[in-house]
């Protein structure tokens, strides 16, 4: 069995749905993770801000225009009688129900609750469309099995067990259709896997059923070696070991969710990402082996604060880095990179949130300097610290940019550079060039 995930703009249209539903049958009984269509969860969560800040009307609009999509799409892709009325009356049910919330005691549950829609609306769709074709799909309702614990963690044993089970009451079944990104929390309440979660319920899913492999289709033809939106020349890396997928995924075109590469790597089940448009093309296999000597991709993080502290005696004192670090975790700010000396550390965030305080509190033990509008040029591959070359040729490439910090060496897959937002572009291309393009 695999699990076969689709993002939005590959279901965002009848069309999309038609072309996806070519894709996804006559392959055995695999398990479909769908995300809403294109749009639909930044509309849904229009709609809940107009309803938080007690906008009734203005909620009203924006359903009215999002219903009538959904009824140009169910006219497009159904032709059968039946499940048009079928479709118009599951799809006019949910719509119901975002009406129904109000004013009153409109909060986070039921926000969560309406982006839950957009998943439960595209599943449905699908749904119909393979019961029009004579598939026997079988709709999983997600929110029975996908579940969070106490600290926001996936429930990996509830899931294989609940998952497990729902299976087995459908041996008629010719695939199964289930609902990315959303799930139910410790309280049982309706909540979701962040923003892009689909690949993560992807790969979930595949982790609990030890599945043969998770297909993530999506538009493009698989995890690029450079950002094609910076870079002229870059082509799809057609391998890679998960540890250097989890080092791009944060970095670069969000093509890979970040945490998703954990569940399938602790399984080690193989994730394959996919282009619906091309469905031909190879794509990028992540999965556990290492090509050695070789580097894979650059990709670049962009918004990043650099903060240097410099060590107000001489020496780096004992207990300095723990207590730079306390400070940080005290205001839950996550560090990115890290670059120590004797006499102070360089450390890198992505959000400037609550800075003032966490600098007032570092300059207790330090110098301060701040550097905003960084960027993080993160190269990945073979870079275990034996081999000879890579490192040399990455800083050669950078040899023109000025370069604020280094970090290599806290992993075997990546080398990371921050430099000015000014300098980017011309450090990918020059990266890119003398990477993968020159002797
Ligand atoms: N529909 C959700 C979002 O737009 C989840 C996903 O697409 O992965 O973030
Ligand atoms: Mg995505």
């Amino acid at each position: 069995m695999k699990v076969l995930k689709f993002g939005g703009t590959s279901v965002g249209s009848a069309r999309r749905i038609k072309e996806v539903a070519g894709l996804i049958t006559g392959r055995g009984v695999n398990i479909i993770v769908l995300s809403a269509m294109s749009g639909t969860t930044n509309t849904l969560v229009e709609i809940a801000d107009y309803m938080h800040k007690g906008n009734a009307n203005g909620a009203k609009e924006i359903i009215n225009a999002l219903e009538k999509r959904y009824g140009e799409v169910i006219d497009e892709l159904l032709s059968d009688t039946a499940c048009v009325e079928a479709a118009r009356e599951r799809i006019g049910e949910f719509f119901h129900h975002i009406r129904s919330f109000t004013r009153e005691g409109f909060g986070e549950v039921e926000e969560k609750e309406i982006l839950a829609q957009g998943e439960l609306m595209s599943t449905t769709l699908m749904d119909i469309y393979l019961h029009e074709q004579g598939v026997k799909s079988v709709w999983l309702p997600a929110l029975e099995f996908m579940r969070t614990d106490a600290d926001g963690e996936a429930d990996s044993d509830y899931i294989a067990e609940r998952l497990g089970a729902m299976l087995e009451q459908h041996p008629e079944a010719d695939l199964f259709i289930t609902q990315g990104f959303i799930c139910r929390n410790v309280r049982g309440e309706i909540d979701n896997l962040q923003r892009g979660g689909s690949d993560l319920t992807a790969s979930l899913i595949g982790g609990a059923l030890l599945a043969e492999e998770i297909e993530i289709w999506t538009d493009i033809d698989g995890m690029h070696n450079n950002d094609p939106r910076f870079v002229e020349r870059t082509e799809p890396v057609h391998e890679m070991h998960f540890d250097e997928a989890a080092e791009l995924a944060y970095f670069g075109p969000k093509i890979l969710h970040p945490t998703c590469v954990m569940p399938a790597r602790m399984n080690n089940i193989p994730i394959r990402v996919l282009n619906t448009m091309e469905p031909e093309a190879r794509g990028t296999l992540i999965y556990n082996t290492v090509h050695s000597r070789s580097i894979k991709a650059v990709a670049a993080k962009d918004n990043v604060i650099a903060i240097k502290i410099k060590s107000s005696r001489m020496l780096m004192a004992s207990g300095f880095i723990h207590r730079v670090f306390e400070i940080f975790d005290n205001y839950h700010r996550p560090i990115d990179m890290i670059a120590t000396s004797e006499v102070g550390i360089s450390v890198t965030i992505d959000n400037p949130l609550k800075l003032e305080h966490i600098v007032d509190e570092l300059k207790e033990i330090g110098t301060v300097t701040i550097d905003y509008d960084m960027v993080i040029i993160c190269v990945v591959g073979d870079l275990e610290w034996h081999n000879r070359g890579f490192e040399a040729k990455a800083v050669d490439a950078l040899r023109h940019i000025p370069v604020r910090m280094i970090s290599y060496g806290g992993s075997n897959y990546n080398i990371s550079f921050l430099v000015k937002k000014e300098d980017k572009v011309k450090a990918l291309n020059a990266l890119s060039e003398k990477l993968f393009y020159s002797e």
